[in-house]
């Protein structure tokens, strides 16, 4: 089993379409294949086709963003109804406010001496309310600002720079709702990418245990070998059900292409083990 269970598409903010991911996902071996893309299901349809013309098994998710304690923590919801209408409200209202976000972090670059980065990015997305920090990344790379895009994010976009403009997305108990309604599933996305304190991270993972939450990604692209361990670790302390996923956005960006990864460690309990 090949599990890939996280990647983007050009319906948030990957490069590709979801049928191409999909003809990529499968040239790298993955068995067993989940869309999410940022706050929307919009390539929910496509990729489910793609999948399945190419014999490959598919789940339905969404990647969500959501402030808790002030900063950004992102859960996947899998196996949730593309078509349930409360996750569809739910994720519109999580998008709104992208694009006077992208507004807002265009003036701040702007005051920093690189003019016209909004405009610059809406040349990567066709959609503005889906205008993230990745399309605003690609802009400054290709204009010279900067060598790539985990090098904009530190010098320009991460949290604190002097383009970062905070924003305030879904409720923690919002998302959870969402997606059990939706009859999905809920994973605390790349636990290693956040900024927390040991304390704040065990009043993360308590929260999400008491809301219902049952697993969080441990092998992902955004986690570095080093995590994979520290968070296998905090899956067998927690009794978390373990995901992977490389987490692809495009070709030459991210650690990992499309079903790149190492398996997850023997003794771990995988998601997908239920679904079988
Ligand atoms: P946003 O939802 O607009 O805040 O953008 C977040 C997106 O930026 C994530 O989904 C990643 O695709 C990308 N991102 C965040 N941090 C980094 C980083 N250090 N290097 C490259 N991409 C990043
Ligand atoms: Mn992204
Ligand atoms: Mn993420
Ligand atoms: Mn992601």
């Amino acid at each position: 089993m090949n599990a890939d269970l996280h990647c983007h598409s050009t319906v948030s903010d990957g490069q590709f379409s979801p049928a191409e991911v999909a003809a990529r996902a499968q040239a790298n071996g993955v068995t067993l294949w989940s869309l999410t893309d940022h706050d929307q299901l919009g390539g929910q349809r496509e990729a489910r086709e793609a999948a399945a013309s190419l014999g490959m098994a598919y789940r339905p998710g969404v990647e969500i963003s959501v402030t808790w304690a002030g900063k950004t923590v992102h859960i996947v919801g899998m196996n949730v109804d593309p078509d349930n209408a409360q996750l569809q409200r739910g994720l519109e209202s999580t998008r709104n406010g992208r694009a006077a976000r992208g507004v807002a972090i265009g003036e701040a670059l702007a005051a920093v001496g690189i003019p016209n980065a909004f405009e610059g990015a809406l040349r990567y997305t066709d959609d503005p309310d889906m205008i993230s920090r990745t399309h605003f990344a690609r802009y400054l790379v290709e204009a010279g600002y900067a060598r790539s895009a985990s090098d904009v994010f530190a010098r320009y976009l991460g949290d604190g720079k002097s383009g970062f403009v905070g924003h305030r997305w879904a409720k923690l108990a919002d998302c959870m709702k969402w997606i059990r309604e939706a009859g999905g599933e809920p994973i605390i996305a790349h636990p290693g990418r956040y900024d927390f304190t040991p304390v704040q991270f065990a009043a993360l993972f308590d929260e999400f245990i008491q809301m219902g939450g049952k697993a969080i990604e441990v092998v992902t692209g955004s986690h570095t070998p080093d995590q994979y361990r520290e968070y296998a670790d905090v899956a067998r302390r927690y009794g978390f059900e373990a995901s992977r996923g490389s987490d692809f956005h495009g070709a030459g960006e991210g650690r990992v292409d499309l079903g790149k990864l190492p398996p997850l460690p023997d003794d771990l309990t995988p998601v997908w083990q239920r679904w079988l």
